[in-house]
C-alpha cells in the first residue's frame, strides 16, 4: 500500500491579542510558550486506508493535529478526491479523531465547487457528525466558492515553486 497522504498546509498556531500600547497584535502562545506549531492536512485523496495509520502515528506520539474533511461527496466525484463525512467508515474514523482531541476542520463543502444552499447543508452536517462547526478552512484547489483561487492562492516562495 503507497500511503499518498501529505500535509500540504503547516501553519503556526496563534492567540493573536492585540497590544493596548501598539497598533502591532502580540502574539500570546498557550501556557506561556515561545512558540506552538500545528499541521493541517490536506484532505485530497484520503481514505480510511491510506489516512489512519498517519493518525494513529500521530496520537501515538501525543501530537494531535487538524484534519480537514469534505462534508459531501460532488456528484461528479471521481477518485482523486477521496472520502467524504458522507462515507460512514470515513465518518466514523473523522468522529474517533474528533473525540482524541485532533481538531476537525473544513476543507470547503466537496473537492468540486458547490452551492451556496450545498455549502450551508454541509455545515450543518459537519456539525451533526463532528459535534461543532468547523474553525479553521482551507480553500480547495480551483473550487469557486473559495474566496481565493487559482495563481491567487500562492503568494511569495509558494508561488515559486508552484511555478517550478
Ligand atoms: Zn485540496
Amino acid at each position: 500500500m503507497t500511503l499518498f497522504i501529505y500535509f500540504k498546509f503547516i501553519i503556526l498556531f496563534s492567540g493573536i491579542k492585540p497590544s493596548p500600547l501598539s497598533s502591532n497584535p502580540k502574539i500570546v502562545w498557550p501556557e506561556d510558550n515561545n512558540f506552538a506549531f500545528t499541521i493541517f492536512d490536506d484532505t485530497d485523496h484520503s481514505t480510511v486506508e491510506n489516512t489512519k495509520p498517519i493518525y494513529d502515528f500521530l496520537n501515538s506520539i501525543g501530537i494531535k493535529t487538524t484534519k480537514s474533511v469534505w462534508t459531501t461527496n460532488h456528484k461528479d466525484r471521481d477518485h482523486r478526491t477521496g472520502c467524504s463525512l458522507q462515507d460512514k467508515e470515513y465518518r466514523i474514523f473523522i468522529q474517533e479523531l474528533a473525540e482524541k482531541g485532533f481538531e476537525i476542520s473544513l476543507h470547503l463543502n466537496a473537492g468540486l465547487t458547490s452551492t451556496r444552499d450545498e455549502t450551508i447543508k454541509g455545515l450543518k452536517f459537519f456539525r451533526e457528525v463532528v459535534g461543532y462547526y468547523p474553525k479553521s478552512l482551507a480553500n480547495h484547489d480551483k473550487n469557486l466558492e473559495g474566496i481565493y483561487w487559482g495563481e491567487a492562492r500562492f503568494t511569495g516562495l509558494n508561488k515559486f515553486f508552484t511555478v517550478l
